[in-house]
């Protein structure tokens, strides 16, 4: 049985090449860039006053109030403004062109116009460059603005557009197919029998992908049997990643391994001292990865979030796409039998001091309806069996923690 650690170093180092495409830059928001984009122009392309006033050399009003000639006006888009001389001003209007000559802007609340508009009098020095953005202060040409590897949020949308960028390349999201296995499963539509539960894995999955902007393709529920999964594992393999819960233990019909095998899948781990979801497996088939995650539906939850997130964020293109992690003070002495890294279900909420977390009563890695309370899980380390009310627990924040409210 490998660490939690190891097992992620394996995915790490096994992940294929990242898919890069091309699409417009509106439909960026969320994406991965996959290139550098440079600025094409300089911004602000002129220097650019701050304020609405009287652009002015600032030499000429070191002794204010100063009377100077008011020569004419630079608005925004009114074009480029004629040159200023010494004792001569120009009303300017934020985002305009501060004309050549001048060196600072005085804002309008500290002037006054008199002799019918010919004149203006300025109340108070200014310093040089005052109130103006210089020109290619904010972005010099050519230099990178956005490096790949960055993610597409709203600013960066308004970066693309500023700079003329009608479309980028980021990295293509990987497609996904989930199926679940298992004799006794039947839908969430259906009744089951008094020896049948509903299939909630594949729901479950579907929307923890979604989180990750993935919209994964539902296979169905493959029956215990070798045709059965060989069948569902065949059109799995069409997408670049295929997830499986159920059948990864070690019963008499837990036969997903069996069939790797038969498919010529290279299984990379097979198990992880991890709890709940020891039986996890990695598979790859060239550059087509395969998780076979354990089907108790808190195991399949959590090890997607340790296993499948890392490696399908990496895919996408980010850089650590791993749940955010911290810490917080334990409010109940917990026990366990060491040996597994231990995910627990918990309620975090911040108290005038610092985050708290309360752990849930959850009676086994099936009790998902327990784990329908945490907003975190926190961390029992694998050498411990015992930790402390007021302890510092490290915890691992579900997708949906700053989203959450009790
Ligand atoms: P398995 O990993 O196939 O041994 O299944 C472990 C436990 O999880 C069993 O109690 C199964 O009935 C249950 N289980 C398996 N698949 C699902 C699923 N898709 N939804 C809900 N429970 C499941
Ligand atoms: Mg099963």
């Amino acid at each position: 049985m490998i660490s939690v650690e190891e097992a992620l170093g394996i995915l790490l180092s096994n992940l294929p090449d990242r898919k890069v495409e091309e699409v417009p830059f509106r439909s960026a928001l969320g994406r991965i860039l996959a290139e550098d984009l440079t600025a094409t122009c300089n911004i602000p392309p002129f220097h650019r006053s701050a304020v609405d006033g009287f652009a002015v050399l600032a030499s000429d009003v070191e002794h204010a109030p100063v009377e100077l000639e008011l020569v004419g006006e630079s608005r925004a888009g009114g074009g480029m403004p004629g040159k200023l001389a010494s004792g001569q001003a120009i009303a300017i209007m934020t985002g305009a062109p501060v004309p050549e000559g001048a060196d600072s802007v005085q804002m309008v609340e500290q002037c006054q116009v008199s002799g019918s508009g010919k004149r203006v009098t300025i109340l108070k020095p200014v310093k040089v460059r005052e109130n103006i953005a210089p020109c290619g202060s904010e972005a010099r040409e050519g230099e990178i603005v956005l490096e790949s590897g960055h993610r597409l949020g709203p600013a960066e949308i308004a970066v693309m557009a500023t700079f003329g960028y009608g479309s980028v390349k980021v990295y293509r999201k990987p497609t996904v197919a989930i199926f679940a296995t298992g004799d006794e499963l039947v839908e969430f539509d259906q009744a089951p029998r008094p020896d049948q539960i509903r299939n909630s894995n594949a729901y479950c999955l579907a929307a923890q992908l979604r989180y990750m902007d993935i919209e994964a393709d539902y296979l169905g529920i493959a029956r215990d049997d070798r045709d059965a999964l060989r069948e569902k594992m065949l059109l799995g393999l069409e997408r670049d990643l295929l997830i499986i819960t159920g059948g990864v233990s070690m019963g008499e019909y837990d036969l997903v391994q069996d069939v790797f095998h038969e498919l010529g899948l290279e299984i990379l781990f097979s198990k992880v001292a991890i709890k709940p979801g020891k039986p996890t497996v990695f598979a790859r088939k060239g550059d087509r990865l395969v998780f076979g995650l354990p089907g108790n539906p808190i195991s399949a939850l959590i090890t997607f979030e340790c296993f499948v997130r890392p490696a399908l964020g990496r895919l996408c293109g980010r850089k650590k796409p791993e749940l955010p992690r911290m810490k917080g003070e334990l409010l109940a002495d917990m026990k366990q039998s060491p040996g597994r890294m231990a995910f627990m279900p918990a309620w975090v909420f911040w108290e005038e001091d610092g985050w708290k977390v309360e752990p849930l009563a959850w009676k086994s890695s099936a009790d998902i309806t327990g784990f329908a309370h945490a907003n975190a899980t926190f961390i029992f380390p694998k050498n411990r069996d015992f930790l402390s009310r007021g302890e510092k627990v490290e915890l691992m924040l579900l997708p949906d923690f700053f989203v959450r409210q009790r």
